[in-house]
């Protein structure tokens, strides 16, 4: 991707830049969350919140573009009291859709919205609710610093300077932050910044970037390990050793920028009602259960397995890239330490796993 101009923005004049874009469009920034100390999480900005970009938001960003429960629409029943006479459904359209800006968010999050992309916009059918966010989001990535013992995007072909998926990439110096137009979107986001950076910014902001591009290229590679995965698919002693601590409660994938998989409900009172989209997770017994009472994965080892393949062999069969970006979230807050990348890395071993 090109890069098209360099903006500067202050540590002074942020705050106030923020403000006056949040009152033109819903721009969300990781923030320290109240209720929760020490937790950073992305919120829309308002007058006298305090952006954090320096811990890495527990949960991803996919809530901007993909919210954890949404009203798709209503319904209302229009019914005779007896049971048998005709009855007409009227359906209403309850979403509109606001512009939005990510900003801050790491290059791992921004990659995330590609496989959300694959699935929701270039498959044989398009969401028109996903299709229509995205249309009205700006991605501002911020280049990485400080990746942590969990992150592993090297590992998946990335870097901390990754701009895939991003619309501005945004790099922290000393004074402030360079920026850097990726897309026309993006050119457009920083015509409001109006700072051009001087010569020496932009000189320092490359430093940064070029820093933080190599800091992870010590981290070994999935790719190889991962094609190991359908020799490994039969070898349920493998997949049982390797998932045994694993409590099926899906916070693995509630965290995760690349996971989509959701549930659809209809929520009734008396004859109307809403339906309700909202985020399932492919670890939870219930997700694979049929209404006739099978079910295809009923064992943890065989749901992890699942989830292990969906991300390094079956969507990069079909798409051409994994489903994982390596934000780490799934090991650092997995209650009982699981780690992806230990399995995906075990599947290439030679010697057999034991029960
Ligand atoms: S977070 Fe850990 S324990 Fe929970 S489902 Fe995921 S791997 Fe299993
Ligand atoms: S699987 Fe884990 S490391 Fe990969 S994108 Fe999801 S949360 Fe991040």
């Amino acid at each position: 991707m090109t890069m098209k101009s360099a903006s500067f923005l202050s540590h002074g004049d942020l705050k106030d830049f923020l403000m006056r874009l949040a009152r033109e469009v819903q721009i969300w920034v990781p923030t320290l969350d109240v209720s929760f100390p020490h937790v950073v999480t992305f919120k829309p900005f308002q007058e006298g919140m305090e952006p954090d970009f320096q811990r890495l938001p527990v949960k991803s960003a996919k809530n901007v573009l993909f919210p954890q429960v949404e009203e798709l629409l209503r319904f209302r029943l229009d019914k005779e009291s007896c049971e048998f006479s005709p009855q007409t459904t009227f359906v209403e359209d309850t979403k509109e859709i606001q512009p939005t800006v990510l900003f801050g968010c790491r290059p791992c999050d921004a990659r995330g919205f590609l496989v959300f992309d694959r699935s929701f916009l270039q498959g044989p059918f398009v969401d028109p609710v996903y299709k229509a966010r995205r249309e009205k989001n700006i991605v501002v990535s911020m280049v990485c610093s400080g990746p942590d013992s969990a992150c592993f995007c090297g590992g998946v072909g990335s870097h901390p300077a990754d701009t895939e998926g991003s619309d501005v990439q945004m790099i922290p110096i000393n004074e402030g932050y360079v920026l850097h137009a990726l897309t026309d979107k993006g050119q457009a986001f920083l015509e409001g910044i109006g700072n051009t950076a001087t010569a020496s910014q932009t000189q320092e902001a490359h430093h940064v970037r070029e820093k933080a591009r190599r800091s992870t290229e010590h981290v070994n590679s999935l790719t190889e390990r991962a094609e190991s995965f359908s020799k490994r698919f039969s070898d349920m002693a493998f997949w049982r050793f390797q998932t045994h601590r694993c409590l099926s409660c899906g916070v693995c994938t509630f965290v995760c920028p690349t996971c989509y998989c959701f549930t659809i409900t209809d929520e009734t009172h008396g004859f109307q009602g809403e339906r309700l989209r909202s985020w399932d997770s492919c670890m939870f017994f219930h997700f694979t259960l049929e209404a006739s009472g099978h079910n295809p994965r009923p064992f943890k080892a065989e749901r992890f397995r699942n989830r292990i393949g969906h991300k390094f062999s079956y969507f990069p069969e079909k798409y051409g890239r994994f489903a994982c970006c390596g934000c780490g979230r799934c090991l650092r807050h997995c209650p009982v330490a699981m780690d992806i990348r230990a399995i995906v890395w075990a599947m290439g071993e030679t010697e057999e796993a034991h029960d």
